[in-house]
């Protein structure tokens, strides 16, 4: 009901701390999420549980923007084993289809335990009966269960951001049992896809002894609702944003300076190898080698955000995009012209929509993403309908944005003739087919999202 109260349980607060002259402060963390739960915890007097973002004893709970903030302390050794270990080098490979090796180790597992059971048990004491419960993602997956033990007249939601693997992959996880019955404690589980619904019930049934099937399980006497949920954006707050005459200015800057009179492609990403970002770049050079006088025209910008640059798995892979990108402009720039711009940096949110209004083409390969919401955030930016999208069919995205160049991003000839393809199409075309994908992403946007899943807890 419209009365009972949210708790939000999630790896990160939605706040950051910020040092100041008059001492260190926090402030609310940009991004859909945060700013699609807000206003519904400021709605429904509701906390939000998660980790401040930095090692040792946490603050005391505290109000923030008229949001309750309720605080988890996590140890440098907990952060080692939870999180870089078991949520980043376990389960965020295993779950993208295991595109690096997925490395099992008990001394992982048993602290991804320990503090999944902290965010419960602090989860627990500020909870009563008839509130809602809603988890959020892979580092919290044993939440449901642990929270449901301690408080059985909540109702708990789960809410997986990343993709649920294939049960064939999911097996090889030695704990996969707890996993399941985990989440298995929640009254509704939620994933970006269909098929990610479809994965989780089959691995319910075969390893944690569920009956039922997509939609509603049954498991130890309770009702389980499986279904996707597909993530969004706030449409209305990017279309407005980009329709400000700054971003049109500063996007003509990008299109007179870096692409100099050529067609712009445009990659953005997390430095991550889910992202397929040098099978892109090895794309776009195909495309130079085959066609005299491509440099003059099309460049190549990537825009690659640093992420996890303490692991040494993603300095490598830095260090192997830098020196194809070195080895393209090498090969192929002349004439003042360089073929790939590269920035590897956070790119401020306006400048950012600057870019996705100025492109020709969005580029976006992930050999496995969740949804990515880089590819929705260029539809919501373009409002002159102009702009072709290449999106991986591996993207959860590519199941609602069925008007994009849809490609296999390991197939780097595939990319090539797509990356050909939407620099020769017509403009008429590009046009139907952005007007067409607006149009969902306007009616599916992060709010639709948030009230739909916090509906079906409720019911
Ligand atoms: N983004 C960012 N900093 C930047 C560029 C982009 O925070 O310099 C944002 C981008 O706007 C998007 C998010 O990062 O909202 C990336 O989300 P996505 O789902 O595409 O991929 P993820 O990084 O979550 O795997």
């Amino acid at each position: 009901s419209a009365r009972s109260r949210l708790i939000v349980v999630a790896n990160r607060l939605p706040v950051h701390r910020v040092k100041r002259a008059s001492g260190s402060g926090w402030e609310t963390s940009p991004g859909g999420l945060v700013s699609a739960l807000a206003p519904m915890l400021r709605e429904r007097e509701g906390a939000w549980v998660g980790w401040p973002g930095y090692a040792g004893e946490a603050p005391r709970p505290f109000e923030h923007e008229r949001m309750s903030l309720i605080p988890v302390g996590l140890s440098r050794s907990d952060l080692d084993g939870f999180y870089l270990g078991f949520s980043n080098a376990t389960l965020w490979p295993l779950y993208h289809d295991a595109v690096r090796y997925p490395e099992y180790h008990r001394r992982w597992w048993a602290p991804y335990v320990d503090v999944n059971n902290r965010f419960a048990k602090i989860t627990a004491r500020h909870v009563a009966d008839g509130d809602l419960v809603w988890v959020q993602d892979y580092q919290l997956q044993l939440v449901p269960l642990m929270l449901r033990q301690r408080k059985p007249g909540v109702r708990i939601g789960f809410f997986l951001h990343i993709p649920f693997p294939p049960v064939e992959l999911f097996a090889q996880l030695p704990w996969r049992q707890q996993l399941l019955e985990g989440l298995l404690g929640a009254d509704v589980v939620g994933f970006q896809t269909k098929v990610g619904a479809q994965n989780f019930v089959r691995a319910a049934r075969r390893f944690a002894g569920a009956r039922g099937h997509e939609g509603l399980l049954e498991h130890r006497g309770r009702r389980i609702q499986v279904r996707h949920f597909p993530i969004s954006i706030d449409y209305a707050a990017i279309d407005s944003a980009a329709r400000r005459p700054e971003v049109a200015q500063a996007a003509a800057e990008i299109r007179k300076h870096t692409a100099g009179g050529r067609k712009l492609l445009l990659g953005v990403d997390r430095l991550d190898y889910t992202k397929g970002i040098d099978l892109r770049l090895r794309a776009f050079e195909t495309l130079l080698e085959r066609y005299e006088n491509s440099n003059d025209v099309a460049c190549f910008v990537q825009i690659a955000v640093p992420s996890r640059e303490h692991s040494p798995e993603y300095a490598d892979m830095r260090t192997r995009i830098e020196q194809l990108v070195g080895h393209i402009n090498g090969t192929y720039s002349e004439r003042g012209l360089t073929p790939v711009h590269y920035l590897y940096r956070n790119i401020p949110f306006d400048e950012l929509l600057a870019y996705y209004l100025a492109a020709d083409a969005m580029v976006v390969t992930p050999l496995r993403d969740g949804m990515n919401l880089v590819a929705k955030e260029y539809v919501a930016t373009r409002f002159d309908n102009a702009g072709a999208l290449v999106l991986s069919e591996f993207a959860g995205a590519a199941q609602e944005l069925k008007q994009a160049i849809q490609v296999n991003p390991h197939d780097v000839d595939g990319i090539a003739a797509a990356l050909d393809q939407a620099l020769t199409m017509p403009q008429d075309e590009i046009e139907r087919r952005m007007r067409s994908m607006r149009s969902r992403v306007r009616r599916h946007d992060v709010y639709a999202w948030a009230s739909s899943f916090v509906e079906a807890m409720a019911s």
